[in-house]
């Protein structure tokens, strides 16, 4: 069963991938409820458990080989979930090889400097995989909707023009295409919510006291810019969804079906890179067996010189266990 995973993580997931060149209209060519032939959560969790398990290995593989990194571009509405997306999709990797780093209003300083800078200083390094919650698209999509956000970014004024949209674009491919031909392989997730279904958790955030935290008045204030948003998101996939770095839309109205194929996704990307354990040279297994040698020889008179094989077995101290259970 495992061996035929491949084949049918890249089907599923077929549906979400944005054709690199295609003009996307968001509203149209994506719906957020989509099921993709997983309708209930019961046969979500066995397909959720299988993805995670995939990762965990391959996560293994990608830290011990050394050569590969991978970016999780994580974009969303308010409430589509970001937040569980990382936590279910990261939960039992190895958090020295993860790092999620989350993108706010930009500072004083970041606002002096280029606009990918700040996104380029938290890259994730070679065996890691880095998460971008919100990241240099911000840059495109809030900077685009709300105006002011370019001005504050002191850009000089023959750069400030109609053309800066499409300038940004480019520069954000042309980025990632360095990155991915330098070993960084780029996944980016666009988790895709319905405004109706938005309303209903903005409401249940009001309404549970455990998440009233999670709850900010600025967030029903973004609603308003809606369809400026839907605009930006459509223009933003017709532009930046190359073959090095294609957009995924992950239907997101419901919770674990997005969780299962943001999964799917960075698990097709893991498949493809198939990194591998690093072998030992010859002089490198020489080495080893001297060393094994070596620490047989300091054994004390009363142990077995091996940790393995059925002298190991029969040491007494093994004995002595095996008598009292
Ligand atoms: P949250 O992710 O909910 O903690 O909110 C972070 C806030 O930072 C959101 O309101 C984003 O729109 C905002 N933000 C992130 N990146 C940028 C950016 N480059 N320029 C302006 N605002 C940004
Ligand atoms: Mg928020």
């Amino acid at each position: 069963m495992i061996d035929d995973a491949p084949s049918r993580i890249a089907r599923f997931i077929e549906p979400f991938r944005v054709s690199p060149g295609s003009g996307v209209n968001l509203a149209k060519d994506f719906d957020p409820a989509f099921e993709g032939g997983v309708k209930r959560k019961k046969d979500g969790v066995a397909l959720l458990n299988e993805g995670i398990e995939l990762l965990v290995n391959y996560q293994a593989r990608l830290a011990a080989q050394d050569t590969y990194g991978v970016l999780v571009v994580l974009q969303a509405l308010d409430a589509a979930g970001k937040d569980g997306t990382i936590r279910h999709v990261m939960s039992g990797l190895n958090p020295q090889g993860v790092r999620v780093e989350s993108f706010k209003v930009p500072s004083a300083l970041e606002l002096n400097q280029d606009f990918l800078r700040r996104y380029q200083k938290r890259l994730p390094s070679r065996g890691e995989i880095g998460i971008f919650n919100r990241s240099h698209y911000e840059e495109v999509l809030v900077v685009r909707v709300h105006p002011e956000n370019l001005l504050r970014q002191k850009l000089p004024a023959e750069t400030r023009g109609h053309h800066v949209w499409r300038r940004r674009y480019e520069a954000i491919n042309d980025w990632e295409q360095y990155l991915s031909e330098n070993g960084f392989r780029i996944v980016k997730l666009f988790l895709n919510l319905s405004k109706e279904e938005q309303r209903l958790r903005f409401l249940r955030r009001i309404d549970l006291p455990d998440h009233n935290w999670k709850f900010s008045s600025h967030d029903v204030e973004e609603r308003r810019s809606w369809d400026a948003y839907q605009e930006a998101f459509s223009e933003m996939f017709s532009h930046t969804s190359t073959a090095w770095a294609p957009w995924y839309v992950i239907p997101a109205d419901r919770k674990w079906f997005a969780r299962i194929a943001a999964g799917a996704v960075i698990a097709h990307t893991l498949i493809d890179i198939d990194p591998q354990y690093p072998t030992l040279s010859d002089d490198a297994l020489r080495d080893l067996n001297a060393a094994k040698v070596q620490l047989q020889s300091e054994a004390p008179s009363a142990a077995t010189p091996t940790a393995d094989g059925d002298a190991a077995r029969a040491t007494p101290a093994r004995k002595l266990i095996q008598k009292d259970a």
